[in-house]
């Protein structure tokens, strides 16, 4: 069980006990200790295992609530939940899902027109008879009618992209060995890279398209066969994915390729472009739009080929977002983006130290087989208390470590790898840093982030992250937002006052490389862009493996169009270590 698990437990909570009417402390005593758990670094598991610590310490938790957690983590289960939820009928819980509509409303509902599934409130909703209950409006109603069509799309939670990755690297190795698949490739918002992912797309060239669809049905993982045809073919896999099996003929599989990758968006432009041209465009290729034409329609084998025949360059998936790539294509204007291999340094990471898994040792061994010329080693700082951040007394301790630990990585001779002294000190609730001044001077690398008061107005969130930008010793903004995806919305920060800010004073801005958090996002990264703010990609690794994480923040940067220009940790040491000189402001 996650923290996010248990948190989500104690949120259905709340919403059941409100639904019955429970009185209103009660159930705000729930979805206080469910915002706790969520916000917490460390796991409730840990914590409950130090003895030198107890679950009440943590802010609204009490025995009982303390007492319930250590039910939820033996077994899994609330007891008071399962008991409401059998006296709830299974239908409200699928009401209970609909954006803006809390317990209460639903109640209402549920009593005053007997509204018992999605259906019966859409039609309620198109007869008009939703606004006559108390406290419903119009309004309501427009408003429930589009919310209810988000609830149906998101039956099945979108996937994080490294989740999604997992099952696209299982079934295309078990679609490729399969005799009578030729190619096969992976489309989809997958492939563009996107931070989640919902339905996996494949596109295949066969030799025999009955018995690829048929070995595909054969998986392993298959859990259920949607739809099986010639051409297409959709199961249901791993982690509850659609997963759309299409097999084209060769000469258009550049053309179904690029309609299958996406977005919606880039697709009308191509398709309008390839208008413009006198063509119309679909996954079989080219077709001359008043026929007869006088010319043969371009080939479609490749996607490049698609491209080219538009006036266009190959546009990297990434991009092709229906933003301005097909501009920039046109006028061969493409940014060269940033690959991983050209990433040279890791800038955030963590050890046991503090709530890392794995040692400072073990770290430096870690990156250093992934090849890295540098990292820094930034565990959070004492106001952390959870993770057991550092004091100056500690961190003094670990830079002493760090000192002799390069002495030998030196004395090692060839491709040394270089640690730096770095901390990840905390932007305090009431301003300023969680370290003293002295201290931070005297650090190779300082990431400045906020942890806590999330919930704090715009002004004060942005002013305290202002100050951290000005700070002489700070040298990146980790993870900026704050938000986590599917867990938690961002906080609320006026980005532009801190693009702003940061381009002034020179400090670079993190893209968060953890797959929840891919932050900055890729709008911001590239408003940062063009603020001529640098960025740095780092996985915040919490072990050895999490180092791995790197090629998520790449693609990340690599949507926003980032070049390895503007990613500060693709230099190599010597310019890293230039760089690092007193800086100008
Ligand atoms: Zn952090
Ligand atoms: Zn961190």
């Amino acid at each position: 069980m996650t923290n996010a698990d248990v948190a989500a437990l104690f949120d259905r909570l709340a919403d059941l006990l409100e639904y019955d009417g429970e009185n209103a402390f009660r159930v705000r005593a729930y979805r206080a200790a469910a915002r706790t758990i969520a916000d917490q670094i460390e796991s409730l598991g840990a914590i409950r295992a130090d003895d030198t610590r107890s679950l009440t310490d943590l802010e609204g938790i009490g025995r009982d609530l303390a007492a319930k957690i250590g039910t939820i983590l033996d077994t899994g289960r609330l007891p008071l939940l399962d008991e409401l939820s059998g006296k709830v009928p299974a239908d409200v819980f699928d009401l209970l899902r609909i954006p803006g509509l809390g317990p209460k409303k639903v109640r209402q509902l549920v009593d005053g027109l007997g509204i018992d599934s999605l259906d019966s409130l859409e039609e309620a909703c198109r007869g008009g008879r939703v606004r006559g209950v108390k406290g419903f409006g119009e309004k309501t109603e427009a408003a429930i009618l589009k919310n209810l069509a988000f609830v149906r799309g998101t039956a099945v939670q979108r996937q994080l992209w490294e989740d999604a990755d997992q099952v696209v690297a299982e079934v295309l190795a078990w679609m490729r060995g399969c005799p009578a698949v030729e190619r096969i490739e992976a489309a989809g918002s997958w492939r563009r890279g996107c931070e989640t992912v919902g339905d996996i797309d494949l596109v295949a060239v066969a030799t025999d398209a009955v018995a690829v669809m048929e070995h595909f049905r054969r998986w392993d993982h298959t859990t259920d066969v949607i739809a099986s045809g010639v051409t297409k073919s959709s199961i249901r896999g791993p982690r509850g994915m659609q997963i759309d099996l299409r097999v084209v003929v060769s000469a258009a599989f550049g053309a179904a390729w690029l309609y299958f990758t996406g977005s919606k968006e880039h697709n009308i432009r191509v398709r309008s472009r390839a208008r413009e041209h006198g063509w119309s465009l679909n996954e079989y290729g080219f077709q001359p739009v008043d026929p007869p034409a006088a010319a043969q329609p371009p080939t479609a084998e490749t996607e490049a080929e698609v491209y080219h025949a538009l006036g266009l360059a190959w546009i990297p998936p990434e991009l092709r977002e229906g933003r301005d790539e097909l501009a920039l294509a046109a006028e061969v204007r493409l940014p060269r983006l940033v690959e991983e291999q050209d990433i040279r340094g890791d800038l955030h990471m963590h050890t046991t130290d503090t709530d890392g898994e794995d040692t400072l040792t073990d770290m430096v061994r870690g990156a250093r087989e992934r090849g890295l010329e540098y990292i820094a080693i930034t565990d959070h700082s004492q106001r952390v208390s959870m993770a057991h951040g550092l004091d100056e007394t500690r961190l003094l301790r670990q830079w002493d470590r760090i000192d002799r630990l390069n002495e030998t990585l030196a004395a090692e001779g060839p491709a040394p790898i270089v640690v730096l002294k770095g901390i990840e000190v905390d932007m305090l609730e009431r301003g300023g840093l969680d370290l003293h001044d002295h201290v931070l001077a005297r650090a190779d690398w300082v990431v400045a982030s906020l942890h806590y008061g999330q919930s704090q107005p715009r002004e004060r969130i942005t002013e305290r992250i202002l100050e951290a930008i000005r700070h002489p010793a700070v040298r990146v903004i980790g993870h900026p937002t704050g938000r986590l995806i599917n867990r938690r919305p961002a906080y609320d920060v006026d980005m532009e006052a801190v693009i702003a800010a940061a381009a002034l004073a020179g400090t670079f801005l993190e893209i968060n490389a953890h797959p929840s958090r891919l932050d900055l996002d890729d709008h911001h990264a590239a408003a940062a862009r063009r603020a001529g703010v640098r960025m740095v990609i780092s996985t915040d690794a919490h072990s050895v493996r999490g180092l791995g994480v790197m090629r998520c923040g790449v693609l990340q940067a690599r949507r926003a169009g980032l070049t390895s220009v503007d990613v500060v940790n693709a230099l190599g040491w010597n310019d890293f270590r230039n760089l690092l000189g007193p800086r100008s402001t």
